[in-house]
Formats: C-alpha cells, sequence, structure tokens
C-alpha cells in the first residue's frame, strides 16, 4: 500500500545513507552509484565542505524569503555569470528555470513562437512540456502552449525552420532523456549564428548537461557557444532543491518587480551548497573529470562497446549512454546490475545511461565497467 501517487518507477529499495559514491540501504546492501539521482550529486553524497556550509547556515537562517536582499543569492550568481553581462533569476528545479526562460524570451522579444528539438526533454510543467517532444509523457496533458514548433535535432536542414518570427529556439547540447544524443558543434555553431542572424534567442538547457559533467562547467563551453538564456538546476546546489535561469543582461529590462517569481526560489541552504559546489568545481576540478572521463571512455571503448549486444556508445564527458541491442531489455539490465550493487539509469531508445558522481575514482569506474561487463555477458548466456 502506498500513499503516494504512482508517478515514478522506484527501485524496490531505500537509500538510508551516502558516502562519495556508494549508497546503503535499509538492509545494509551497497551500491555504487552511476546514476548520482538522475545527475543531482555530481559532488558526491555527505560531501564534508557542502554539509558543513549547509549546516552553519541552519544555524543562522534557513527560511527561503525573496522579501530581502541576500548576499548569498548575490554570491552564487556571481559565481555563475563568471564575469559576463548576465543576470541570475533563481527557483527550485529545471523545469521551473525553464518556463522562466520561456516567458523571460516571449516577454524580451515580443514574440510567441518557440522552437524546441524532437527527443528534447525540458520538464512537466505546461511551458516546458509544450518545448518537450515526448508524446508518452504529454499524452492526456492537452491542450499544450500555443506557437511551440520542432525541428530536427542536429540536422543541418532544420536551420531553415529558424526564421524572424521565433523568440526562441531553446535546446539541449547532449539529450539527457532522448537517448543520450550528443550535438554536432557545427551544427550548434550554425544554429547559434542563424539565431543572431533572425534575432531569435537561443537558450540552452544545462539541467542535466550542466555543473562539470561533460568537464566543463556548461556543455555549450564545449564548443564555445554564447546563449542569450541558459538554465540550471540538479547539481547546481548538490542535492538540495534548486534552479537557476541566466540571461544577458540587455534581457533583464523584461522582467521588473512581480513579473515573475517564486516564493521558495534562492533558499538560504540551497544557496550555501550551491556557493561552495561553484567554489569546488574550479579549473582543476573539471580538468580532472575530463581526465576520468578519458580513462572511462577509453575501458568502454575496450570492454563494453566490442560486446555483440552493444550497438553504440553515446554520449560526453561523463554523461554516457549504452545503446543495447533491442533484444537485451534495458531493464533487466538495470535489475541485474542492482542485484550485484550497482546502480544505473535508462534513456529512450533501450539506452543504459550512466551518470557517475563527478568525484568517481578509477577504480569505482573500472568496478563498474566490470559488472556492466559481467551483466551484458550473462544476459547473452540467459538468451
Ligand atoms: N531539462 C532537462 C534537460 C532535464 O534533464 C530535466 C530533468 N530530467 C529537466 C529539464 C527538468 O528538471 P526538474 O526535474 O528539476 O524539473
Amino acid at each position: 500500500m502506498t500513499a503516494l501517487f504512482p508517478n515514478y518507477q522506484r527501485f524496490n529499495f531505500e537509500i538510508i545513507s551516502g558516502q562519495g559514491v556508494t549508497l546503503t540501504d535499509e538492509t545494509g546492501k551497497k551500491y555504487l552509484d552511476l546514476t548520482s539521482g538522475i545527475g543531482v550529486c555530481n559532488l558526491g553524497y555527505n560531501h564534508p565542505i557542502i554539509k558543513q556550509a549547509v549546516q552553519k547556515q541552519l544555524d543562522l537562517v534557513w527560511h527561503t524569503s525573496n522579501l530581502y536582499q541576500s548576499s548569498l543569492q548575490e554570491k552564487v550568481a556571481t559565481a555563475l555569470i563568471q564575469g559576463t553581462d548576465k543576470k541570475v533569476f533563481f527557483c527550485n528545479s529545471g523545469t521551473e528555470a525553464n518556463e522562466a526562460a520561456l516567458k523571460l524570451a516571449r516577454k524580451a522579444t515580443g514574440k510567441t513562437k518557440i522552437l524546441a528539438f524532437d527527443h528534447s526533454f525540458h520538464g512537466r510543467t505546461y511551458g516546458a512540456l509544450s518545448a518537450t517532444d515526448n508524446s508518452a509523457i504529454k499524452a492526456g496533458f492537452g491542450p499544450l502552449v500555443p506557437d511551440f514548433e520542432f525541428a530536427k535535432y542536429n540536422d543541418f536542414a532544420s536551420l531553415n525552420a529558424i526564421t524572424t518570427d521565433l523568440a526562441a529556439v531553446i535546446l539541449e547540447v547532449i539529450q539527457g532523456e532522448g537517448g543520450l544524443v550528443a550535438a554536432d558543434g557545427k551544427w550548434l555553431k550554425a544554429v547559434e549564428k542563424k539565431c543572431h542572424e533572425n534575432g531569435v534567442l537561443l537558450i540552452i538547457d544545462e539541467v542535466q548537461t550542466g555543473m562539470g559533467r561533460t568537464g566543463k562547467l556548461f556543455s555549450y563551453q564545449l564548443f564555445d557557444l554564447d546563449p542569450d538564456i541558459m538554465t540550471l538546476a540538479k547539481g547546481l546546489a548538490n542535492g538540495i532543491p534548486v534552479g537557476a535561469m541566466i540571461g544577458k543582461e540587455k534581457l533583464a529590462a523584461a522582467f521588473g518587480p512581480g513579473s515573475h517569481g517564486s516564493t521558495f526560489g534562492g533558499n538560504p541552504l540551497a544557496m550555501a551548497s550551491a556557493a561552495e559546489v561553484l567554489q569546488i568545481m574550479d579549473q582543476k576540478f573539471l580538468d580532472n573529470v575530463t581526465q576520468k572521463a578519458d580513462f572511462c571512455w577509453y575501458y568502454l571503448q575496450k570492454e563494453i562497446a566490442v560486446l555483440p549486444m552493444v550497438e553504440a556508445i553515446t554520449g560526453h564527458g561523463l554523461m554516457i549512454g549504452i545503446h543495447l541491442d533491442p533484444k537485451i531489455p534495458v531493464g533487466q539490465v538495470i535489475a541485474q546490475l542492482q542485484q550485484a550493487g550497482v546502480l544505473t539509469l535508462s534513456s529512450r531508445g533501450n539506452t543504459l545511461r550512466l551518470l557517475p558522481p563527478l568525484v568517481i575514482t578509477g577504480s569505482e569506474i573500472m568496478t563498474g565497467i566490470n559488472q556492466i561487463k559481467q551483466v551484458l555477458e550473462q544476459m547473452t548466456v540467459l538468451k
């Protein structure tokens, strides 16, 4: 019996504690977590510096209020904009960050049309859902918000859809829910150029790709892009709810007091955590993520890509999709891995998705890859 709506497909155990990359369930069983709770706990569980900062804030004040000035919000916003001419709006989730981005784009341009891409995922409130291309999760919720259009992701012909009557284009650099499809840098640059030429704002959704996941703080930095608006959530406060919408200074005048807001946005505990997260994720940390990712990809290619049921491995950095032959149901692979003490995720198209905490060690990477290999090999034997 459960008093909860059946929205989530949950693992059949509860997490009691976590340390680093290891989670412990109610029976004491330990798991190597290759999910980060869907890219949230990027710095691992129970991080001592973050915990201390949150505890310190808890002793001062922890209720949210945007009634007052907030030096903590200023501190986090300043760290996020990295000396650029941008402004930050804090909210509580990725969906809300995208909602704010879409509203800002419409208000700032005076236009209504938004172009998104096939297999995109931007969230589940009406605006964000309207920008999402997933018929299963949209089913039964119509009518959605008008004036959202879709073009083919990573396809040069789709550039024709970027015309002056659009307010904005919204995209993910790597589609996290949409099968770990990584866009080509040349295509992304071409989209950006076409947006600039046509007075269309470029919104990059960094909710899953951001906060170090690809070895850059934000994945658009891999390709030297300059989005007008960017959205963040998940890893920003390493597990405390937060979202952020970051827009160019020139757009700021579109928002005034009362035009958009959130009671809980920028909560002090979330901000105390985010301030530490951003301090920890310096260049040295990010370079180390890239090195670890290179190590991980080397073994993925050597041990996993060669297995007969593996069709391709896609993604970038520590955002990885192992595309399985349709005869090997990814749900069964995830269940077998769970039994073996390794937690993984799925994504669109029978894809095993790995989003390990960025603090994972080389030997933990090897353990994970060896377990995945063993489980996949067993699955063939069972067939
Ligand atoms: N955008 C992207 C790219 C995401 O991956 C997600 C969550 N999976 C969201 C938006 C929605 O974020 P949230 O669940 O925090 O609302």
